[in-house]
């Protein structure tokens, strides 16, 4: 953990309460911390999983009877085994209520490891916040009254277990916790099942454009590094939403689930950083562009003087949101629905982005399941410049090292290198700037590989990164081949 003292130092204020910030100057990329989770259990209703691997259960523990297991795991860990022998539990228990699973791993801390459990306690769990509300009353049904009516820690002799303290700890796995990507043993994907509380890596404060990536491996080691230089002094920042909804939702979310609300630079900034993500088109000029100013509570043209009626926006995004949800993944589909949806909307808002991230994402599949030579040029150059669009706003709201721009510049140059070898085939570029175009595309495979190093080799991404660098051997390859027919290239 030296690593972590030397790179960051632990502040507290009024506002934030306690953050992180950068006790030296950091380079883009460089690693600040490794952290192993305090507890790492399955997300609320989850499909019942082995306790030991998280992949399906088949079976049970032999020892204590109770605990699922899969075919290849015989044991999980040792105190939580004793407690589910020794609890008195009803032997269908955690079937009828996995959702306690997690919980009981904190609760069992306090005797198994109190440093630990002391951690866990020093987290935010925003439980006044979350007092009376829908969550809390669905762990009240799901966790806490099943766990004190089986009176399972009362027979341990453990009378501090209250429902407020098991509301306070499902408090800190909702706020505090992160996903745990890559699967736990490299053989099977668990993508998405298990959530891991990180003391040290959950006190970044939260910003809508952050400084620091995260990747968790097989092993639920958690890696923080930065994705921009971080100066001295400065504060460390993670995106705990997503960075291309647009701001009503981004709040939202925050709200619902992190209970603040959030005023960095890109929520303060209608145009949301000059992307235009939440904008829609101005009805009373041409080209103009409507944000929403919440200091004025209206929607206003960036060109003319028109304010927009509040009833017609919402009338003109909920359409759009109605077809995006209803909308079939098909090609001509989508394109559809784009086309209708643009004439009332900026091209990057949210919700035409993201039927544009479908669309490229269709082609791309007809792209695989199809030979080069079988791709209509059109769609090559329509899957070209959507990822091209969707890699100018990225580089604005994820500035350096991201995961996103990572996938978008690996679609985006096989997408150019495909193009480039079509326009040849068909004699429309010579050979040299066949050339060009691939030296191009391998200037930007190697910039994807370098975004996507950072990931765990088991999750799609890093499976991804594998990908990448076979094609850019390939791609060197046809580069060779190329330079063969170029004289004059060959000369140098
Ligand atoms: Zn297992
Ligand atoms: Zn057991
Ligand atoms: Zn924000
Ligand atoms: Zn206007």
């Amino acid at each position: 953990m030296a690593r972590f003292e030397e790179n960051c130092e632990i502040l507290e204020s009024n506002e934030l309460g306690r953050y992180l910030v950068a006790r030296r100057d950091l380079a883009r990329g460089q690693q600040i911390l490794v952290e192993q989770p305090i507890v790492i259990g399955p997300y609320w209703d989850s499909k019942i999983r082995c306790l030991n691997c998280f992949r399906s259960s088949c079976t049970i523990c032999r020892k204590c009877k109770r605990a699922p297991l899969c075919f290849d795991c015989t044991t999980h860990q040792e105190t939580e085994c004793d407690f589910y022998l020794n609890s008195g539990l009803n032997i269908n228990f955690l079937f009828d209520h996995f959702n306690v699973v997690t919980p009981v791993r904190c609760l069992l801390l306090a005797s198994s490891n109190r440093a630990k459990f002391d951690e866990m306690m020093s987290m935010e769990a925003h439980t006044n916040e979350r007092r009376d509300t829908d969550i809390w009353h669905a762990h009240e049904t799901k966790v806490v009254r099943p766990l004190l009516d089986s009176k399972a820690f009362e027979k341990m002799n453990d009378p501090s277990v209250t429902s407020e303290l098991i509301q306070q700890i499902c408090g800190f796995f909702d706020v505090n916790s992160f996903e745990i990507r890559g699967n736990m043993d490299d053989v099977q994907q668990v993508e998405s099942l298990v959530r891991g509380l990180y003391t040290k890596a959950a006190l970044m404060a939260h910003n809508c454009v952050s400084n620091t990536l995260i990747s968790v491996d097989g092993q639920a080691n958690l890696r923080l590094y930065t994705t921009v230089p971080v100066k001295k002094g400065e504060m460390l920042l993670y995106n705990y939403t997503r960075s291309l909804f647009g701001t009503v939702e981004r709040r939202t979310h925050l709200k619902l689930g992190k209970y603040f609300v959030c005023t960095c630079r890109r929520c303060e900034d209608p145009t949301e950083l000059g992307t235009h993500l939440s904008s829609v088109k101005c009805t009373g000029c041409d080209g103009g562009l409507c944000s929403y100013y919440a200091t004025e509570d209206k929607w206003l043209c960036n060109t003319c003087t028109k304010e927009l009626e509040k009833t017609y926006v919402n009338n003109v995004l909920s359409d759009a949101r109605k077809d995006a949800m209803q909308c079939a993944n098909d090609i001509h589909e989508l394109e559809r629905i784009i086309t209708k949806h643009s004439k009332t909307l900026h091209p990057n808002n949210s919700i035409l982005l993201e039927l544009k991230q479908t669309l490229a994402g269709e082609i791309r599949n007809r792209c695989l399941m199809s030979p080069p030579s079988k791709v209509p040029e059109q769609l090559l150059e329509r899957k070209f410049h959507l990822c091209q669009e969707m890699l100018s706003i990225l580089r604005v709201l994820e500035p350096g090292i991201s995961r996103l721009t990572g996938i978008a510049l690996y679609e985006y140059n096989v997408a150019l290198w495909d193009l480039a070898r079509k326009k040849f085939e068909t004699k429309v570029i010579s050979a040299k700037e066949l050339l060009e175009e691939l030296s191009k595309a391998e200037g930007g495979l190697k910039e994807s590989i370098s975004m996507l190093l950072f990931e765990h080799p088991s999750t799609p991404e890093g499976q991804l990164t594998k990908r990448a660098m076979h094609d850019l051997k390939d791609l060197r390859e046809e580069m060779k081949q190329v330079k063969v027919i170029v004289p004059e290239i060959q000369k140098e």
